[in-house]
């Protein structure tokens, strides 16, 4: 049987804990993602999707239960310690594609590469043209994403979201934005890399037709996974 590269158990989120106004956002959720699964996200505006994304991306914790990512059980971990994990075992692709305008496509895909080296080297100049191969954007290489169509820009965040080759992607309704043939495509993309690479993918959506050609859907329902 496939691994578990996300295990969620018993996982609770409040927000301005011990505060008049603390709220529990999210009230005991168990998910587990093994990999290769291609995972589809569901539910109404407010329910904790991004709260529950923030959380498995390791951008936010849980104020309680058990959160494990590739194996590691987080909630020992001090920040630095979270930060790697998250940089080595993470992709994210989020639906305004967070790209830095003032650099190229080919720059923005080298970005999570960088690490602590603080300038580009050759071999990640490779991997980065490899992967805007990958998603057809090779002769764009050197266009400021400024220059691009927003279903480009959401390929250039999908390809900068694979410089790693993270075990899991996590995907916050990144055709949103999008109209339906450059959301087809983008979803195209991600289901290839999928495939080919066996990423555990979390793709948010209120699209239910794109929802369908993933392997499983989750609902978020008022903080609980419906069953
Ligand atoms: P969704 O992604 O499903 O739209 P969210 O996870 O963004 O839902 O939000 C779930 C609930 O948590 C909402 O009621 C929202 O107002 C609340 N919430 C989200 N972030 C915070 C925060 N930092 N502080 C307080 N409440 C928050």
């Amino acid at each position: 049987m496939a691994e578990p590269v996300v295990s969620l158990r018993n996982v609770h989120k409040a927000f301005n804990l011990g505060r008049p106004n603390e709220t529990e956002v999210l009230h005991g959720i168990d998910l587990t993602l093994l990999r290769g699964e291609f995972c589809a996200v569901m539910g109404p505006s407010g329910s904790g999707k991004s709260t529950l994304l923030n959380i498995v991306g390791l951008l936010d914790r849980p104020s309680s239960g058990s959160l494990c990512i590739a194996g590691a059980e987080t909630s020992t971990l001090d920040e630095h310690a979270l930060t790697r994990l998250r940089g080595h075992n993470i992709g994210f692709v989020f639906q305004y594609h967070n790209l830095l305008a003032g650099f190229s496509a080919l720059e923005n895909v080298m970005m999570p590469m960088l690490g602590d080296a603080g300038f580009f080297k050759e071999p990640m100049v490779q991997r980065a043209d490899m992967l805007l191969d990958s998603v057809g954007l090779a002769r764009w290489r050197d266009s400021r994403v400024t220059e691009l169509s927003g279903g480009q820009q959401q390929r250039v965040a999908v390809a900068r979201s694979l410089a790693m080759d993270p075990p899991l992607l996590l995907a916050d309704e990144p055709t949103g934005n999008l109209d339906t043939q450059a959301a087809d495509a983008v979803f195209e993309l991600l289901r290839k890399v999928n495939l080919a690479r066996g990423m555990a993918i979390l793709f948010v959506t209120h699209n239910p037709a794109l929802a369908g050609r993933c392997d499983r859907t989750i609902r978020v329902v008022d903080g609980r996974l419906q069953a």
